[in-house]
């Protein structure tokens, strides 16, 4: 038996006609572009339907019950009056593609990490503060879009260093810096309209084009957060934002091993992170000898090794060199960060003619 497709957008429709129940085998249904105020629970009995498009509506919620459409793949609400989402979201557990953009959300439910299929996400044009970290534990996500969320201030490394990650977009957010942890498969990055990013690391180098130079020299906004931590590069007196959780920076030259037990402590639990996972291990995590022990297992690393054969895990101390491009009027400043002397030094040998390193010192939040 083949497929039903219903083809019911642009029609005026006030609410989701019920001769729906007409149609055998109902797989996909477009409703877009219409007036429909909210999803009536009779449509949830639909199970066989894998796909509806619900863009340009009015609606305001989504039922707690969505789950029962145990055989969606694909759901767009894009372009509604959504406010939030029901918790058991997590439950659509055939959900392949989810577009909630140009909506009204300030929050994405944690449960969302549970969305195990899901593939393509759009949150782009709400209200969102944060994401939350669960976001991570959707293991087959490849594209994630969240541009135009103003009060977005920071991707969680844990997020954009997703194994399953080939395509990231964060255009128009409040982003005070870039995660140095990036997924190794990403192969699209739009990511630089932000203007209060002070500085690109090294890894979004190929995703950078030239006309990005323009954004950049937006001016950093204040920044209240106690825990940050920035350096001040000489050449232009600029303060650089490094990633949260950042105690501790070394130049490029230093004499010796600088990278603490500490460190090597967090990069030997990374690896129990892909079972547990660990961050998610209450009991552990509160057993810890600091606090922010646990912090850096939640988050993540916050940078990889600069150096491309290594891409080591960095946590809370790291080698740090910000560099500019030779022959270039550019501004930006593009930063690398070593787990070791031995890759600072490799990576300065082996991009001397495309960089000159330029120098920083160590300065207050609020120098
Ligand atoms: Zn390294």
């Amino acid at each position: 038996m083949s497929k039903t497709v219903l083809h019911w957008s642009y029609r005026d429709y006030r609410n989701v006609p019920i001769d729906l129940f007409l149609y055998e085998n109902l797989e996909e249904v477009y409703l877009k572009e219409n007036f429909i105020t909210q999803i009536p629970k009779w449509l949830l009995n639909l199970t066989n339907l894998k796909f509806i498009h619900l863009s340009g509506n009015a609606l305001e919620e989504l039922p707690d019950d969505i789950y029962y459409l145990e055989n969606l793949e694909f759901l767009d609400v894009s372009n509604n009056k959504i406010t939030s989402l029901p918790h058991t979201i997590g439950e659509m557990k055939s959900l392949q593609r989810l577009n909630v953009s140009g909506n009204k959300l300030t929050e994405i439910p944690k449960g969302i990490g549970r969305l195990k299929k899901l593939e393509v996400l759009d949150i782009c044009a709400n209200q969102l503060t944060s994401l939350p970290m669960e976001m991570s534990e959707c293991s087959h996500l490849n594209e994630l879009s969240m541009s135009d969320n103003t009060q977005l201030t920071y991707i969680p490394e844990r997020i954009a260093n997703m194994q399953s990650l080939q395509f990231l977009a964060a255009e128009r957010c409040g982003l005070l810096y870039l995660p140095a942890a990036l997924a190794k498969f990403v192969n699209r990055v739009n990511i630089f309209q932000n203007p209060s990013i002070t500085h690109i690391p090294m890894i979004y180098e190929t995703f950078f084009a030239s006309f990005y130079d323009a954004i950049q020299t937006g001016m950093p906004r204040n920044i209240e957060h106690p825990h940050f931590f920035f350096v001040r590069e000489k050449a232009n007196n600029t303060k650089l934002l490094l990633p949260f959780g950042t105690l501790e920076v070394f130049h490029v030259p230093s004499v010796e091993n600088r990278i603490t037990l500490y460190d090597d402590c967090l990069h030997s639990l990374n690896y129990l992170n892909f079972f547990l996972p660990l961050y998610k291990n209450e009991i552990l995590l509160n057993s810890l000898p600091t606090k922010y022990m646990g912090d850096h297992i939640k988050n993540g690393p916050i940078a990889r090794c600069t150096h491309r054969n290594c891409f080591n895990p960095l946590y809370t101390s790291y080698y740090f060199m910000p560099v500019k491009r030779r022959n270039s009027t550019s501004k930006t400043i593009f930063s690398c960060n070593f787990c070791s002397m031995y890759c600072a030094n490799l990576w300065s040998k082996e991009n001397i003619k495309k960089y000159y390193s330029i120098e920083w010192e160590l300065c207050d939040a609020d120098d």
